[in-house]
């Protein structure tokens, strides 16, 4: 049946950055060979139709340069289209979002160092009591590099509460990365570029504002993220037919019933979760905003490298 698969980083090595994990672009024409190789691979357009066929759907998140510098001169060259799940709150505040502040951080220093400086300032009043056991758990559980950065992603984008992280991250990158300005613009599409992108053919879909976890909001702080996105994007390439939306992180516990609900009230034809299966007739029939999706990881040629 039909698998959408789920890109973020597509890119080369970078000597600045010895611990940032993406996705070789070579790998990635390795796996776009082997899709339309063993399966083939479809234009999104074919989720407005109930009829799940046996094939591949491209989408790609995050808004991030990577999607213009490679992948899509490599979609274009091959006559494909995918779909790009663009954030779109940080144009107007011209600050990376905390989620990818977080990345950078982790891809220039490694886990373990940037844990240790978290612990320096984050402390348990600014988690989410719900949370405090397992931060507690898990902080004597790590010992490798990638452990760390497992737990600092965990406590920087779950456990700790939206009221002090944004604080807590201008911190970090004012110690770390004094240049976010400049970063910025080389780390993100412009509006220029994400026009770029639906011209050639791409489909443009919703990541929300602000790539929080949508479970972590009231309604009414949902409803903006999600309106947000779309005023945004309505505005760079004009109010389209059709509207898609992703979760940011995805899996079941970063939504709610509110979220599909919301996600129906504002149009949209189809929302991507992530859950490793195939589409089937019944996600399209039935539950069209949490459609399965999984992370190219799971193909062949689809692991991230490590400079
Ligand atoms: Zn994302």
């Amino acid at each position: 049946m039909m698998k959408a698969i789920m890109y973020h980083y597509v890119r080369k090595e970078s000597a600045a950055y010895p611990y940032f994990k993406f996705l070789h672009i070579d790998d990635f024409k390795k796996q776009l060979d082997f899709f339309e190789n063993e399966y083939s691979i479809l234009h999104p357009n074919i989720l407005h139709e109930k009829d799940a066929k046996r094939g591949v759907v491209l989408t790609f998140d995050d808004g991030v340069k990577d999607h213009i510098e490679f992948v899509l001169p490599e979609l274009v060259k091959r006559n494909l289209s995918g779909i790009f799940y663009i954030s779109t709150g940080m144009y107007a505040k011209q600050k990376l979002l905390d989620v990818h502040r977080l990345h950078i951080l982790l891809g220039k220093f490694g886990g373990e160092f940037i844990y240790q400086e978290i612990k320096k300032f984050v402390n348990d009043d600014m988690l989410i009591d719900a949370h405090v056991e397992e931060f507690r758990k898990l902080t004597y559980t790590s010992q490798k590099n990638d452990e760390y950065t497992i737990l600092v992603k965990r406590m920087m984008n779950y456990f700790i509460s939206y009221h002090y992280r944004e604080a807590a991250m201008d911190e970090l990158m004012n110690r770390f990365i004094p240049d976010e300005k400049k970063l910025f613009d080389e780390f993100y599409l412009s509006k220029n570029e994400i026009k770029k992108i639906h011209d050639a053919g791409m489909i443009i879909g919703s990541h929300t504002a602000n790539h929080k976890v949508m479970s972590k909001l009231s309604v009414a702080e949902q409803e903006k993220e999600i309106n947000e996105s779309f005023l945004f994007i309505d505005e760079i390439i004009g109010k389209q037919s059709s509207r898609t939306f992703c979760y940011p992180y995805g899996g079941f516990h970063t939504f709610t019933a509110d979220t599909e609900k919301l996600l129906e009230q504002y149009n949209c034809s189809y929302s991507f979760n992530v859950e490793p299966r195939d589409i089937e007739l019944h996600d399209l029939e039935h539950r069209r905003q949490v459609l399965p999706r999984y992370d190219c990881n799971l193909f062949p040629h689809g692991k991230t490298r490590v400079n």
